[in-house]
């Protein structure tokens, strides 16, 4: 195999795709910046189309939102390999500037918005392209290649999904996820199951009172609310890896007021489907109680589904391209490389039921969405290790010519 040239090839490319990295991780492209996501859209298609990719842009239907990015190269045969990112990064203009959060180096870790979630993972689907065309131009130009970025991941809806859907034309030999890899010393982690997700909003109301004179006759929301999060994050439960957390609470207005209204913002995760389910019976079940015994004196709450997006859960045709990476894993002498479940979601969670999907194909990285260095040094920001890009991409070319050449994988 032409494990020799296409490591050669990744090495001597490697400064300018880092300095590619540099150049997008100074654009910020927080979901609601969507001037920041389109530029970064528009130099991610500059950077693909000298791989011979053709762009094409669509326009979400959240108007807060940026363009969704197709970049695809078709092939001598509708043999397909799908690659997925996202433009957008959790991070605000604000918050970057606050905390003096940007591209910097040291040592082995790149620090910056996005380094890791996700424009690293865009790069290392780049520097794939980029070797596999070059040393094995035969198969580069036999398979449609299909990268698909998203304008509002971290916003997570289907929207992407339809859209990257009816851009094929049948089943794909793979959907590659470029979600980084977890920072496991001496082990290269894939993401082969994520939980599943639903999120909720209970409503409570009192009764609003003059805080002066009417105290008595008052009933207070917040006060009353308080009740819920005990017995919600109650509904959690270890065996199953089910978790229910209250992740927001809002009341009241004035401080001279008795509080009318306090919401929740609630969210269930599970592994199983079942598991997410019986946890949203559970929440129901909390606020059934509470209204009968509260309704009575003036309280009531009511709650709601919000979203609702599916567990990816261990399934046959993610562990067929597990199996697959790990034989690449022993040609590149990159071993082990092992299996990793994450409790957060990407768009993996909704391909992977009915195209062969695997996740963390990015480079090796920790601490996404997170922005600040605390001063004890306990707490550092989002970072990429820089030594992993160019064994990682060689791990994922050989990993994808295994897969094309594998006549069982044919479609
Ligand atoms: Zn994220």
């Amino acid at each position: 195999m032409e494990t020799d040239s296409l490591r050669h090839h990744l090495e001597a490319h490697f400064p300018q795709h880092l300095a590619l990295l540099e150049d997008w991780v100074g654009v910020n492209t927080h979901t609601e910046n969507a001037a920041g996501v389109n530029e970064l859209g528009r130099r991610t298609a500059e950077a693909f189309a000298r791989l011979g990719f053709e762009a094409q842009t669509v326009p979400s239907a959240h108007p807060w939102a940026g363009r969704h990015l197709f970049l695809t190269r078709r092939g001598a045969t509708d043999r397909t390999v799908v690659m997925v990112s996202h433009l957008d990064t959790v991070f605000s203009r604000d918050e970057e500037q606050k905390f003096d959060f940007r591209f910097r180096r040291e040592g082995d870790k790149l620090y910056g918005p996005g380094v890791a979630d996700i424009k690293g993972g865009t790069v290392m689907a780049l520097m794939m392209l980029d070797a596999l065309r070059a040393a094995c131009p035969a198969e580069f130009d036999d398979v449609t290649w299909h990268v698909g970025l998203n304008a509002l991941e971290e916003k997570l809806d289907d929207e992407f999904n339809r859209l990257l859907r009816e851009r094929l034309t049948g089943p794909a030999l793979a959907v590659l996820v470029f979600e980084a890899g977890a920072d496991w010393e001496g082990r290269w982690p894939l993401v082969v199951a994520r939980k599943g997700r639903a999120e909720f909003r209970i409503e409570v109301e009192g009764r609003g009172a003059h805080a002066g004179a009417d105290y008595w006759k008052g009933r207070n929301a917040i006060v009353d609310a308080c009740r819920l999060p005990p017995r919600l994050e109650a509904l959690s439960d270890r065996t199953k890896e089910l978790t229910v957390n209250v992740g927001r609470m809002v009341g009241g207005t004035e401080v001279n007021c008795v509080p009318q209204e306090a919401v929740l913002l609630g969210e269930i995760r599970a592994f199983r489907e079942e598991y997410v389910r019986e946890g949203w019976g559970g929440v129901r079940h909390v606020v059934d109680d509470f209204n009968r015994d509260l309704s009575g004196v003036g309280a009531r709450a009511a709650v709601t589904l919000t979203e609702m997006l599916p567990a990816w859960p261990r399934n046959e045709a993610t562990e067929g391209l597990f199996a697959v990476w790990e034989a690449a894993g022993a040609t590149t002498g990159l071993a082990p490389v092992v299996r990793q479940e994450r409790g957060g979601l990407s768009d993996g969670n909704l391909f992977w039921h009915d195209q062969p999907t695997l996740d963390g194909l990015g480079p090796t990285g920790a601490n996404t969405h997170q922005s600040k260095r605390s001063e004890d040094g306990t707490g550092e920001p989002e970072f990429v290790r820089v030594s992993s890009f160019v064994p990682k991409a060689l791990l994922n070319c050989v990993a994808v010519l295994l897969l094309l050449r594998n006549p069982a994988f044919r479609p």
